[in-house]
């Protein structure tokens, strides 16, 4: 059977000149890289190369880079860092109601450590104005965390003007671009942030590495405590061939990223065209020209996002509804909540992300099904024969 991936959000497959580039530090270069003999040398390069490439990759120098084990842990490093090197100055930090969940969660912990929380909302589009930001700064303000752009609905936010806000208040700012590294241009100085995270595995890297750009100059504490690995930042013996992997991604998307960008905007406008012409009562979520090239966020009526998934999956077809982390749950999506969408409308919400395999001809097959499947759900709904 035909097999389509539409879910390129929620992780992407590792691109097989990554595998190639990392296959080497498995066996021949296993070395431990903190060690001063040559296997450990030769794995402590590939590292450092790595690194620069990285560093390149976002305008910043490569000791303002550590790895991690990837998007969450980055998070958390940034806002609990962050939160117990300055919490002299102040307890409170400003984030927003549209985050992902390891933005969410480490915030929602440090409440619970005395800190204070304020979850900014969005405007309908999913767009944070940054004058909310402004009006929520407190004289206690050590820490504003916005995410680049919004892994459910794909809308990118004005991070340059909220960092310049952060940076004329002397606040530190922070960015999670899982979303956007390797995926749209991200660098470091032109978006005024102090610290940005990465993941590997949202742009054709392994799974379980990542990075924390940390601007020089920053006070943050540590967040995993032991050996001395990364210039006394974070511990863990150095994961050698998923770093390797990651530089490898990074060489990959500089290379291809203005074609991609072009190839998959097409692909996105024609789905988003298409859907809400072929199949009545379906509104676009999310901001219909600040997004992810790659993001089509959709509510169909009537219906829910489950059971076109498991019907979509049955033809071969893999997407998603709300967020890969919270689709286990029953709950509407927070971020489609929060962007003013009712709970029934939110339920039957389809997300479908695309990637570098993604062909014209999966296109045209998804939108050769999806109609039919909506029509034979909308029929076997009360809702709808309510509606009608
Ligand atoms: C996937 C994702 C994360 C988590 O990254 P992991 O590497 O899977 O831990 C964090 N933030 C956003 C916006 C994401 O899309």
């Amino acid at each position: 059977m035909k097999k389509i991936y539409l879910d390129y959000a929620a992780t992407t497959p590792t691109d097989p000149e990554v595998i190639k580039a990392m296959q080497p530090y498995f066996f021949d270069k296993f070395g431990n890289p903190s060690s001063i003999h040559s296997f450990g040398q030769e794995a402590k390069k590939a590292i450092e190369d790595a690194r620069e490439k990285t560093a390149a990759f976002l305008g910043a120098q490569p000791q303002e880079i550590v790895f991690t084990s990837g998007g969450t842990e980055s998070n958390n490093f940034a806002i609990q860092g962050i939160a117990y090197a300055m919490q002299k100055k102040g307890n409170h930090i400003i984030t927003t109601a549209i985050e992902h969940h390891a933005i969410i969660e480490p915030c929602k912990f440090l409440e619970s450590r005395g800190f204070k929380v304020n979850f900014v909302g969005p405007d309908k589009y999913g767009l944070i104005n940054p004058q909310d930001i402004k009006k929520a700064i407190t004289e206690k303000t050590i820490l504003i965390s916005v995410m680049h752009a919004n892994n459910e609905i794909g809308t990118i936010q004005p991070i340059a003007e909220i960092g310049k806000i952060a940076r004329e208040n002397g606040i530190y700012f922070h960015t999670d671009a899982v979303q956007t590294v390797g995926h749209i241009p991200v660098k470091v100085d032109d978006l005024n942030v102090d610290l940005l995270s990465l993941s590997a595995h949202k742009f054709y890297g392994p799974k379980g590495i990542g990075a924390l750009y940390i601007r020089k100059g920053t006070r943050i504490e540590r967040f995993l405590h032991g050996g001395d690995q990364e210039r006394n930042r974070r511990s863990s013996t150095y994961n050698t061939p998923g770093i390797v992997g990651l530089g490898k991604a990074v060489e990959l998307c500089q290379d291809n990223m203005k074609q991609e960008m072009e190839d998959q905007s097409k692909l996105r406008d024609r789905l988003i065209k298409t859907i809400q012409e072929k199949i009545p009562h379906t509104y676009l979520n999310g901001h219909p020209t600040l997004r992810l090239p790659n993001n089509v966020n959709i509510s169909i009526e009537y219906i829910e996002g489950e059971s076109i998934i498991l019907n979509l999956d049955i033809e071969g077809i893999a997407v998603s509804t709300g967020s890969a982390c919270t689709s286990s749950s029953l709950e509407p999506s927070h971020v489609l909540l929060a962007i003013g969408q009712p709970p029934e409308l939110a339920h039957g919400s389809l997300r479908l992300t695309l990637g570098r395999y993604t062909k014209e001809s999966d296109i045209d097959y998804l939108l050769g099904v999806l109609p039919k499947i909506v029509q034979k759900l909308r029929l076997m709904s009360p809702l709808y024969k309510e509606a009608k």
